[in-house]
């Protein structure tokens, strides 16, 4: 069985401790390579590895750092096929979705940085003081040292090049850990990172769980700065111990964001997206809008319409091309998915749709009954080799839950929306901001005044006026109250990675 290796001073090495844990493909519930279970003695090894290389690679210059990473764009745009299989098998998600939103993206990620390197600029001010004082001061920007990047398992290479890529463009070198629930990409993009020729300790892969790896990262007193992406129970945890340290700080946290409609939209664009705003990537994005608010005039026609489109979706294997919803990513959290849509029955709600965990067998019946004979045959022949035995969920669809119930209160993090009436603008914004949580929100609505007064007013992060998931790369990205600090993307992410130091010189 493959064993996954830690990269460390430009070698792929085992793990200190020689022990190794499973690594289950979640479509089949089945061990399929093995995960360092590395520790602090690890962290220490690539700590110095990055300390090591800091001086060299702090002075190299943008130009010779933009050639390394472009490299490493063409190496992962060259791999993406194997790179799309191999992060749907770990995670669960369909392979479409990998092929054409995560490996792009993480190429995507290092283009951006190797490219924006090359246009950080500092002030300077010219200042002129009483008695004819005369000075000129200019900014440093330096890059910070080592850096901590700590990432999650829904959209793994994705979310964990989008803060590699910027501590390296920056000039810091890297100890990073990804997922343990997703390791392999990561593991894959060491080995492209050799064949890259990035500098030995340049970047450093260290795999294990979060107790052991994650908190020596964020501990070890030579790493200066922890750029973190995931829960917010674990980002608060990560606080404690850093902020005594005053190391720099980034987390990006959960979310719990409302998706509102207003009776004016664009009926049909509001509705295809709304359906991929609620189950891509079985739920589990962070900017998923899982809180849906309906202006009342349109409440009943849009139950009936998404509901028909949520029932629709094919939950199945995500090696098929025909699936819209592939596995949760592990029996853990599938079984806390499964808990949340007890507890919103327990608090009354009505399941419009779903509600219930799919097996192969079910998924099957269900498509035998619908006669769509395609997918039948299609899946037919996938489920011949593949025992599917893995954690799969219906797309479920709740109402009749009041806004500050827990179901509408705490992330689940899956394929699990409700849906809720409004009659008033200052109501539904009442209702948007009463969470937490403030990462994204989504409007709907066709009055461009309301739709500027609304964005002004939202406890969020990033507003998307009839649009949901339009990403572009130089904008700031991260969230408010209790979904995290600090801000990725463009040259923000770029100044997190680096110190100011002013220079004033009298003329
Ligand atoms: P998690 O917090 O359990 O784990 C995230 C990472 O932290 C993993 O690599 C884990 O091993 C590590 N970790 C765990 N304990 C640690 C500790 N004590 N010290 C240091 N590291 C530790 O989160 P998850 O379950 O992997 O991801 C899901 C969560 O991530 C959701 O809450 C989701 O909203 C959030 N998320 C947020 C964003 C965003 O941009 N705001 C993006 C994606 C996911």
């Amino acid at each position: 069985m493959l064993e996954i290796l830690n990269y460390i001073g430009g070698e792929m090495v085992t793990p200190a401790s020689g022990e190794y844990f499973d690594n289950i493909e979640p479509a089949t519930g089945e061990v399929y390579s093995l995960i360092p279970d590395s520790d602090e003695r690890d962290v220490n090894l690539a700590s110095d590895a990055a300390k090591a290389a800091f001086p060299a690679w702090s002075t190299t210059s943008p130009e010779e750092r933009f050639a390394i990473l472009m490299r490493l764009v063409s190496l992962i745009e060259r791999d993406l096929e194997p790179l799309a299989l191999a992060e749907s098998k770990d995670n669960g998600k369909p392979v479409s979705l990998a092929r054409s939103v995560d490996i792009p993206r993480a190429a995507a990620n290092f283009r951006f940085y190797a490219t924006a390197a090359m246009h950080l600029a500092n002030e300077s001010h010219e200042t002129h003081g009483a008695g004819g004082v005369h000075a000129i001061n200019y900014t440093l920007r330096q890059p910070i040292g080592v850096a901590g990047c700590i990432s999650p398992w829904n959209l793994p290479l994705y979310l964990f090049t989008w803060k590699i890529a910027p501590a390296i463009a920056a000039g810091c070198t890297v100890v990073a850990k990804p997922s343990e629930v997703t390791p392999m990409t990561a593991y894959l993009l060491s080995k492209l990172c050799i064949e890259a020729g990035l500098p030995p300790g340049v970047l450093n892969i260290v795999h294990g769980t979060g107790p052991k790896v994650g908190s020596a990262i964020v501990a070890h007193k030579d790493i200066k700065a922890i750029s973190f992406t995931g829960g917010t129970a674990t980002g608060e945890e990560i606080a404690r111990v850093a902020a005594p340290m005053f190391k720099k700080l980034s987390l990006e946290l959960g979310g719990k964001n409302p998706n509102i409609i207003f009776a004016d939209c664009n009926y049909d664009e509001m509705l295809a997206t709304t359906v991929r705003s609620s189950f891509s990537n079985q739920g589990e994005i962070c900017l998923c809008g899982s809180r849906i608010f309906v202006e009342r005039p349109l409440y009943e026609r849009f139950k009936q319409d998404f509901v028909e489109r949520v029932s629709a979706l094919k939950v199945g294997d995500p090696n098929s091309p025909a699936t819209d919803v592939g596995a949760i990513v592990s029996k853990q959290h599938f079984e806390k998915i499964l808990s949340y849509i007890d507890l919103a029955r327990e608090e009354g709600g009505t399941i419009l749709c779903g509600g219930k965990a799919v097996t192969a067998e079910t998924q099957r019946h269900r498509e035998e009954e619908s006669g769509d004979i395609t997918t039948v045959s299609q899946r037919l022949s996938v489920s011949a080799v593949r025992d599917l035995s893995g954690w799969f969920i219906e797309p479920t669809v709740i109402e009749r839950l009041p806004h500050d119930c827990r179901t509408n209160q705490k992330e689940i993090f899956g394929p699990v929306v409700t849906i809720m009436p409004f009659d008033a603008e200052d109501e539904v914004l009442a209702y948007a901001n009463s969470v937490r949580y403030g990462l994204a929100a989504t409007l709907w609505t066709e009055n461009l005044s309301r739709a500027h007064r609304i964005s002004a007013k939202l406890e969020s992060g990033i507003v998307w006026v009839n649009c949901w998931m339009l990403r572009d790369l130089r904008t700031p990205f991260g969230g408010v109250k209790d979904s995290g600090i600090g801000r990725e993307g463009g040259f923000e992410a770029l100044r997190f990675f680096t110190e100011e130091k002013n220079v004033c010189l009298r003329l």
